[in-house]
């Protein structure tokens, strides 16, 4: 009999998540029947979207969430005994899965063959913020040579990748960032061309200095003032802006407020648009191989932040959401 570890969610979360709105359980699962497969966790992602979902999480569930898992035990020919899945089963240890989808969430991948690539990239530059980075790039924000680029979030998993990608366009590239270590990264190791620390720069009045004729194209991780200040202040005419996120808000106890950015849009004609990853399902291979290239090329760099022991789970989420991370962050069981 295998016993399961699992985050149940215990409590709403009311401003930034709380060590005891999460309950740490054990789960003796049953036997495996025909059609399904047992699953071992390697890998659990940490994401800034399981904040922002956790409203509609249900109390009681499985606190959500994607990782890496080796079939352990199988009676689904589609799942082999030693394959390893990409699965939103959640932070849960040990996991018995039909194949079928989870809810709205995506049904259990096989991982592609990564070569000599480690396989906890499945959830970071080879997995779902790889995806977003990529499509979110080239089919939302299209970047032009000799455009200039800001990112905010520029040093996390989906900011950094897509900082990168734009260079690989012929783009210059600035990264907005909570720490200089953080800046120094972006531009010493990963090619940007400028950084702006938002905790401790005045943005506009750097932005001033490095990028005088304005931004071409802006993707947007963070949203609230700092959006407000780039959109309103800072576009070009017809400028692009991809939304992609709003962690600047995420850990508010009320809905949080920035200056409008209609005047900006107006007045520049931009033309900001949404995205969401999961638009691109049918084409995730794409990505996930261009990314697997780019990287094995030495083209796109990744790094990873990773803590040990699925106990640590809630800890290195809220690590995550203050910005202690480095590219993709990760728990290894
Ligand atoms: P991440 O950037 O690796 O980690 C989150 C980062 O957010 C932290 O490291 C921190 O970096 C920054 N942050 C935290 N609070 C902030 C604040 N108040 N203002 C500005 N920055 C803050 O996370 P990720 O997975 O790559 O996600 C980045 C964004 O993309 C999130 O908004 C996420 O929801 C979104 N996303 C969207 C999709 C989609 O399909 N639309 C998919 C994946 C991710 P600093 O130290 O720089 O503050």
């Amino acid at each position: 009999m295998v016993v399961a570890k699992a985050f149940i969610f215990e409590k709403q979360f009311n401003g930034f998540p709380q060590e005891t709105d999460l309950k740490l359980v054990e789960e003796e699962l049953p036997d495996i029947k025909d059609g399904e497969f047992l699953a071992e966790a390697v890998y659990l992602s940490v994401d800034p979207y399981m904040r922002a979902y956790a409203p509609r999480l249900p109390l009681g569930d499985t606190f959500v969430g994607g990782q890496i898992a080796k079939i352990i035990e199988s009676k689904n020919p589609k799942y082999p005994v030693g394959k390893y899945v990409e699965a939103r089963f959640g932070w849960r240890t040990h996991t018995i899965s039909d194949g079928k989808r989870i809810s709205e969430w995506s049904s259990p991948m096989i991982l592609p063959d990564f070569g000599d690539l480690p396989i906890s990239l499945g959830l970071g530059v080879l997995g779902m913020p790889g995806i977003t980075a990529y499509f979110g790039v080239t089919d939302i924000l299209l970047p032009e040579i000799g455009q200039t680029v800001i990112v905010t979030g520029a040093a996390g998993a989906v900011g950094s990748h897509v900082g990168q990608i734009a260079k690989l366009k012929g783009c210059k590239v600035i990264g907005v960032v909570g720490s200089d270590e953080k800046g120094k990264w972006l531009v010493d190791e990963l090619g940007f061309d400028h950084f702006i620390n938002y905790k401790t720069d005045d943005i506009s009045k750097v932005l001033q200095e490095i990028a005088p004729q304005g931004i071409d194209r802006y993707f947007d991780n963070v949203g609230g003032e700092i959006s407000s200040t780039i959109i309103n202040n800072h576009m070009k005419n017809f400028g692009r802006i991809a939304v992609c996120g709003c962690i600047s808000g995420y850990n508010e106890k009320s809905l949080p407020t920035a200056t409008p950015v209609q005047g900006g849009l107006v007045t520049r004609q931009l033309r900001m648009q949404g995205l969401h990853c999961s638009r691109w399902e049918d084409r995730w291979m794409e990505s996930i191989l261009q990314n697997r290239k780019w990287v094995e090329d030495g083209r796109i760099k990744y790094r990873e932040t990773i803590t040990e022991g699925f106990e640590n789970m809630f800890n290195a989420f809220t690590d995550m959401l203050r910005g202690g991370n480095f590219g993709k962050a990760l728990v290894k069981v």
